[in-house]
């Protein structure tokens, strides 16, 4: 076994969000340094790193100086390029690879990757102009929604067309970049499945996460997800071998559609922990963040048993419309956890942190996370 970066190491962290900030609580409780590289300053992550570098993603030079500086480099943010990652590879190593990343983070890669290994998707085609989509459109069929094929993310680049009729209007609203278009699948559920491989090829996960989204964006998650245990461990079986065949080292999260035909679907795939996850901080022996610190660092993994059923619900910039939350009224619910993010402009839609609810059972911890919620305004 190749040897382990032990605590008291630094892991890099290439992007500056949440996901880092979580990560870089998770590595400084067990005694690492964390250093993170994002173009912008005073960042979620930053805040709780012990050194924050700004520079651009495209800077190769402060790149590698930045690798210099660390023991391993992980992402908390899959846009960044496969130059940089293989900039950081020339010097330290970089989990997961540049290859999991470079298929990952474009939804034509990705979606070609998984139909080639003959993983179940959503009907979908690669479009490149407008009479792609026209044509795409008539095998596919409508409903349908055309997604940008890079850099998107909580539905950002993502629009539904109801007809052939909308193909122009919906590719100019796109920006006639690179897309995907799919068929608007009619599912039950949408779950997750938060895994992680470490480099001897444990594998462990968090079971299948039931996830309900509102306009595109991640609203509530629960866990258990309410479904039936042969379907959770279908869908835990495929992020296993996703993960195999993407010689994968570190956190991924695979998002699944279970249609009303009882069929998982796989949605999309993140290369990195995942929102659906972020109940693992409060319900789980070994949260995803840390399971990220010890997979990226060969340690062994550890135990993803969940203590509680538990719920989490974001918390978007919205809630700011009228000032201030009303933090303490949240907080008044005594088995509420609240998570900010340390983000200063809460922006429509903007994630600014969330709340997790334990209860005895998933259904109390939903309604306790959104009772929690709704007392903030
Ligand atoms: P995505 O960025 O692909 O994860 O999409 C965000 C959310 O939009 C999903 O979690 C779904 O709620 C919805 N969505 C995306 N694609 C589809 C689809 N083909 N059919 C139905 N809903 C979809």
């Amino acid at each position: 076994m190749t040897r382990a970066i032990l605590p008291g190491s630094t892991i890099g962290v290439l992007g500056s969000g949440q996901l880092g900030r979580m990560l870089a609580l998770a590595a400084r409780t067990m005694g690492y340094r964390v250093h993170t590289f994002s173009p912008a300053e005073d960042t979620p992550t930053g805040q709780v790193a012990d050194k924050e570098i700004q520079a651009d993603y495209t800077d190769l030079d402060a790149i590698r100086a930045f690798a210099t500086g660390v023991h391993v480099v992980t992402f908390e943010f899959e846009n960044v390029t496969t130059e940089a990652a293989d900039a950081v590879a020339e010097i330290v190593p970089v989990r997961p690879s540049g290859s999991a990343l470079h298929i990952t983070q474009q939804r034509a890669r990705e979606k070609a990757f998984l139909a080639l290994h003959g993983f179940p998707v959503t009907p979908s085609a690669a479009v490149h102009t407008l009479d792609d989509l026209a044509e795409a459109l008539g095998h596919v069929g409508t409903p349908a929604i055309v997604k940008t094929a890079a850099f998107g993310y909580d539905g950002k680049g993502q629009h539904r067309l109801a007809s052939i009729e909308d193909a122009e209007r919906v590719w100019g609203l796109i920006g006639h970049q690179d897309a995907v278009v799919e068929r608007v699948v009619d599912f039950s559920h949408e779950l997750s499945v938060v895994a992680a491989r470490g480099l001897d090829a444990e594998f462990a996960h968090f079971g299948a996460i039931e996830n309900v989204h509102r306009h595109h964006i991640l609203d509530l998650s629960v866990s258990p997800a309410r479904i039936d245990p042969q379907i959770a461990s279908e869908a835990v079986q495929i992020t296993h071998a996703i993960m195999e065949e993407l010689s994968y080292v570190g956190v991924l999260c695979v998002e699944f559609f279970l249609t009303t035909q009882g069929r998982l679907l796989v949605n999309e795939i993140a290369p990195r922990p995942h929102n659906s996850g972020h109940l693992t901080v409060d319900a789980c022996v070994t949260s995803q963040f840390e399971q990220q610190v010890r997979a990226v660092c060969g340690l062994p993994l550890g135990s993803t048993m969940q203590m509680r059923p538990a719920a989490m619900v974001n918390l978007l910039g919205d809630l700011w419309a009228d000032g201030e939350p009303d933090w303490a009224g949240a907080l008044a619910i005594p088995d509420v956890k609240l998570h900010l993010y340390g983000k200063g402009s809460p922006q429509p839609g903007r994630k600014m942190g969330h709340l997790t609810a334990i209860a005895d059972g998933v259904d109390i911890a939903a309604e306790k996370a959104i009772a929690a919620r709704d007392l903030l305004t």
